[in-house]
């Protein structure tokens, strides 16, 4: 998608102004970031700079000191009414944060269900998908991410790389419009990265979602994103095609980073 059609239509996430303080720490800078629907980005930057925080504030996990975030018609956190805005309580922000999926680092598989189970679990308790229904649509999701023969498998009885796998297919499970990744590939063991980037790229092509990830794999970047928004200290620094940013990089800093990580 290009610049010009990018601001044709509505953003999907559309993060304004925002500042994030912890305590006394400022960790983001007035981060201005607008994602079309449908759009992939990925997002890059040296260690400490701020990018899982602007994840979690997306997700609503982290609570904004300034600015706004849109998520489709959503204002995060609030909710208005009659013209006013009023703050979510954490019980209400659920409703929110179910049209925002997320995959961690760490798979964060609920450790006592099966691969199956996991998967099919928020969508009965949360969405009331019918028992049936949640997991034949969890094994679809499985098969989907190579997994079929797993599905009665405990996370500890799988390997990296597949609790990973798992984890993609919980998250999309419940039909999220935004995918929020923070680097799923770095907990991993390197030869189990593949797999899971393969089922990644395989979503990218065919879900209709919206995409954020966190990544420090840049071959990964450049071959699907529409848009690599490089961060450092906080602040957006540089941002544009992939080619443009890893190969032509304009900013010092993002120069100073990707010779270091290429
Ligand atoms: P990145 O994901 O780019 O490595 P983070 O968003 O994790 O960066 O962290 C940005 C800054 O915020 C860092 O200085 C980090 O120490 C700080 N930080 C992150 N989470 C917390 C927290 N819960 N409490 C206090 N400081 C935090
Ligand atoms: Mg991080």
């Amino acid at each position: 998608m290009t610049a010009e059609t990018q601001t044709l239509v509505r953003p999907m996430v559309s993060v304004e102004g925002v500042d994030k303080w912890f305590g006394q720490n400022q960790v983001l800078f007035d981060i201005d970031l607008q994602i079309a629907e449908g759009e992939t980005v990925c997002l890059i930057g040296p260690s400490g700079s701020g990018k899982s925080t602007l994840l979690r504030c997306i997700n609503h996990l982290e609570e904004i000191n300034t600015g706004r975030i849109r998520v489709g018609d959503d204002l995060i956190g609030y909710r208005e009414k009659r013209g006013r805005l009023h703050e979510l309580k954490e019980h209400e922000a659920c409703h929110q944060r179910v049209r925002v999926g997320m995959v961690f680092q760490q798979f964060n598989l609920f450790p006592h269900m099966t691969a199956l189970e996991n998967i099919a679990f928020a969508p009965i308790k949360i969405l009331r998908v019918p028992k049936a229904e949640a997991i034949s649509r969890a094994r679809t999701l499985l098969e989907r991410v190579g997994l079929a023969a797993k599905a009665d498998f405990y996370p500890s009885q799988l390997s990296g790389g597949q609790q990973q796998r798992v984890a993609i297919a919980r998250a999309v499970a419940m039909r999220p419009t935004v995918l929020l990744f923070d680097e799923p590939t770095s907990a991993l063991d390197p030869e189990l990265v593949g797999e899971v980037l393969e089922v990644m790229k395989d979503l990218v092509r065919t879900a209709n979602m919206t995409i954020v990830v966190v990544t420090h794999e840049m071959g990964f970047a450049r071959e699907v994103a529409d848009r690599v928004v490089f961060m450092a200290d906080g602040r957006l620094v540089e941002q544009g095609e992939p080619a443009q940013v890893l190969d032509s990089p304009q900013n010092a800093r993002t120069r100073e980073f990707l010779s270091a990580v290429i």
